[in-house]
């Protein structure tokens, strides 16, 4: 079958096509030629020697949904200049790069779709479209492009790598300006870091993590590069400090955030909470007691007052209101010197670091941010601490006397981290 319409099976400009003929299960083949030239690529020089003629099998876009090979009729020449490293030469193809067994728009689809979808995935889809290609050939081209296209790298991004996690870790490296992976080391330690940014001198700005080894690769391979923390890092170091300044008032709430007067509201408001929590058990205690004075069962008591049969029975045994269970103390735990430490703030010793010491001292083996969390922006939160009446004298803020005392609160020391 020949086909006479040519305009559109050419695969770009500057190719004739002389034919086009269907080849049964193989698809069409366009039969095409080129201009002639005969100018060298080594000297430059046009040859009127002709030398032969060469047949180039290019893949070209498909034709209804079957694959199209052009096979491209290439003149041979002999190059007549004496000093020419070139004895013989074809004529440039404009359509291909040399030696490519397709055309450039085929390979760049190749190439779209390999950085998309990968290597088999971009060979089943190149296949089902009529333009087969194996995905070791999609791969190589990939890799040939991204080392080809790529300028050396001015502004770079150093973290970790998994090559397995939790086993082992490589480092990569990002052009952060393109957007794309320049390098991926084998090993995640100083020197490799360090070999790398001295092979590559053009670096400038390094952004990195908060670990000390990218550091330190940095000083010893790119002295002359500034060092920046990434921004997830950055991040990462404002949520720590918001929840160690939150973390002052004992629990996650944001009050430490608020004004003075405001946490003293609040924690007043706890404390009346707690109260008519304790009104309310005291409550439910002497009714479940009344009625069973009177007679009635525990069936009888659980369908009046709503509480399950054991808890009824269990209340029973009780002459009071029974605590609610604590969990068994330790010098771990800071409430565990609770006498001692309401003691020593009565006896105006308000200072966070020296009542740290002092605890301690007493076999304390809890950290410093658990004590700070007990004794709180508005004062210990302890039982034998004076009631609110008797506290009128007594500084609201305990962060202000750690000041007056020398001891730094603990979000200065966040501040002063260095990225
Ligand atoms: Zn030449």
């Amino acid at each position: 079958m020949i086909m006479h319409s040519k305009k559109h099976w050419a695969p770009g400009s500057g190719v004739k096509v002389l034919r086009v003929v269907r080849m049964g299960k193989d698809g069409w083949k366009v039969y095409a030629s080129i201009p002639e030239k005969g100018i060298c690529p080594g000297c430059g020089i046009r040859s009127r020697r002709r030398h032969g003629w060469r047949l180039r099998r290019l893949q070209d876009y498909p034709a209804h949904g079957e694959t199209v090979t052009v096979e491209l009729r290439i003149g041979r020449w002999r190059c007549t200049f004496q000093d020419c490293s070139r004895s013989t030469f074809s004529d440039e193809v404009s359509v291909a790069a040399p030696h490519a067994r397709r055309t450039a728009r085929t390979a760049q689809i190749a190439s779209h779709l390999g950085h998309a979808t990968g290597g088999r995935p971009a060979e089943r889809l190149m296949r089902r479209l009529g333009m087969p290609v194996s995905d070791d050939t999609i791969l190589r081209h990939l890799k040939h492009n991204a080392a080809g296209a790529a300028p050396p790298a001015r502004i770079i991004g150093l973290d970790d790598w998994s090559w397995r996690k939790t086993w082992r870790y490589g480092t990569i490296v990002v052009d952060l300006e393109r957007r794309s992976v320049v390098d991926i080391l084998e090993d995640r330690s100083v020197e490799s870091a360090a070999h790398w940014l001295r092979r590559n001198p053009s670096v400038e700005v390094v952004s990195r993590d908060r670990c000390g080894l990218y550091a330190q690769a940095v000083r010893e391979g790119a002295p002359q590069a500034i060092q920046i923390a990434d921004r997830f890092h950055l991040v990462q170091n404002l949520r720590l400090a918001v929840e160690e300044q939150m973390s002052l008032s004992g629990r996650s709430t944001g009050r430490s955030i608020l004004s003075e007067e405001d946490n003293v509201d609040a924690a007043l408001h706890r404390r009346r909470a707690r109260l008519a929590h304790r009104q309310s058990r005291d409550e439910v205690f002497a009714t479940i007691h009344s009625l069973h004075s009177e007679g009635l069962s525990y069936c009888e008591i659980e369908r009046r007052t709503g509480y399950k049969r054991r808890t009824v029975a269990k209340w029973l045994k009780f002459e009071t209101p029974p605590d609610r269970r604590r969990a068994a103390l330790n010098p771990r735990a800071p409430w565990y010197f609770e006498k001692f430490l309401a003691q020593c703030w009565k006896d105006g010793n308000r200072c966070g670091r020296h009542l740290f010491h002092d605890v301690k001292e007493r076999g304390y083996t809890g950290s410093f941010s658990n004590l700070e969390r007990l004794l709180g922006p508005v004062g210990p939160k302890l039982r034998f601490w004076p009631s609110e009446e008797q506290k009128t004298n007594v500084p609201t803020s305990f962060a202000p006397l750690r000041r007056s005392h020398g001891c730094q609160p603990r979000l200065s020391n966040g501040g002063s981290r260095r990225y």
